[in-house]
């Protein structure tokens, strides 16, 4: 079974290191070139892994990157080119220990809400039920209202993410501007968020770039064909979303599939995550229903 695996924030090398000593141990490790080709018809894969990497949070180049290089296992990072030129987080970074009780006070005063409506949600959940623009004014606010500063950078400098790109192991891709959901956004803002992160990366590094994976990821909850179309028109040649699933030919080529592994996840639990397969695919469903059951309940709240 062919698997693309989904990593974001790793704060334990060692973890790292074992987790790649395992996986490289029974699968063939192969790179975004190889995948493009699969997906082109060139050639066949069997018992293929691919790693990808959302984010590019400074963890990638400390924990991450020494692993790859010490492995030899190629890989691909999907980042903004926003946060590297403005030196800034991404949203869910800077909210990340946030007073959940303020914040959600605030989104209810200006929203013209009751707290009660809502309250119980997660504030993730409830956040990404607004637009990317929103999002930004309710951070604002509390920041005012609290005396917050914005936090410390916390993603890889633009000099460590051109030596990651220089290596040749690691392929780096795009993942929007702001971090929105796509879904959630105007044909504008949305073309704004696909467009330019893909003209400004290419602009970092000096070549054009043909991967992209989708903030979030579920086709029809986070992006949809108004997305893929964009992307196809800036020449991106493979798409990733967050269906857990193994990938196989017939799959979307704007939809490719991939398994989340957390930060610190048992490898036991790993190991049994990886051999299960379709069975885990299930589980998983169930898990996902969650979130976006919940996303649409907050869309009648808020009338968005
Ligand atoms: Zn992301």
């Amino acid at each position: 079974m062919n698997k693309i695996l989904n990593f974001h924030l790793v704060d334990n090398l060692e973890w790292f290191d074992k987790t790649i000593s395992m996986i490289k141990s029974r699968y063939n490790m192969v790179g975004i070139d190889t995948l493009i080709d699969y997906y082109d018809g060139n050639i066949d894969l069997k018992n293929a892994c691919h790693i990808t990497i959302d984010d590019g949070d400074q963890t990638f180049y400390q924990n991450i990157y020494p692993i790859l290089k010490k492995y030899q296992v190629p890989a691909s990072i999907y980042v903004s080119p926003k946060i590297f030129k403005e030196h800034i987080n991404y949203w869910f970074q800077e909210v990340e220990g946030y007073d959940e009780k303020i914040l959600k006070q605030i989104i209810a005063t200006d929203t013209n809400t009751n707290l009660k409506d809502f309250d119980h949600y997660n504030i993730f959940t409830i956040l990404k039920t607004f637009r990317v623009e929103k999002i930004h004014q309710f951070l604002e606010l509390y920041r005012k209202e609290t005396n917050t500063a914005l936090k410390p950078y916390q993603n890889m400098s633009i000099d460590e993410l051109i030596q990651v790109d220089q290596s040749g192991l690691i392929a780096i891709g795009v993942h929007t501007m702001n971090h929105p959901i796509l879904m959630n956004e105007t044909d504008e803002s949305s073309a704004f968020e696909i467009n330019s992160s893909i003209t400004e990366l290419a602009e970092l590094l000096g070549h054009p770039v043909k991967c992209f994976s989708y903030p979030n990821g579920i086709y029809n909850y986070d992006f949809s064909e108004r997305e893929e179309n964009l992307l196809l028109k800036n020449n991106v040649k493979i798409t990733f979303s967050t269906v857990a699933k193994n990938f196989k030919k017939s799959d979307h080529i704007m939809r490719i599939p991939r398994i989340g592994i957390s930060n610190n996840e048992k490898l036991l639990f790993l190991k049994i995550k990886l051999f299960l397969g379709s069975f885990w695919d299930s589980l998983k469903k169930i898990k996902t229903t969650g979130e976006y059951k919940q996303r649409l309940e907050l869309q009648r709240i808020f009338n968005v």
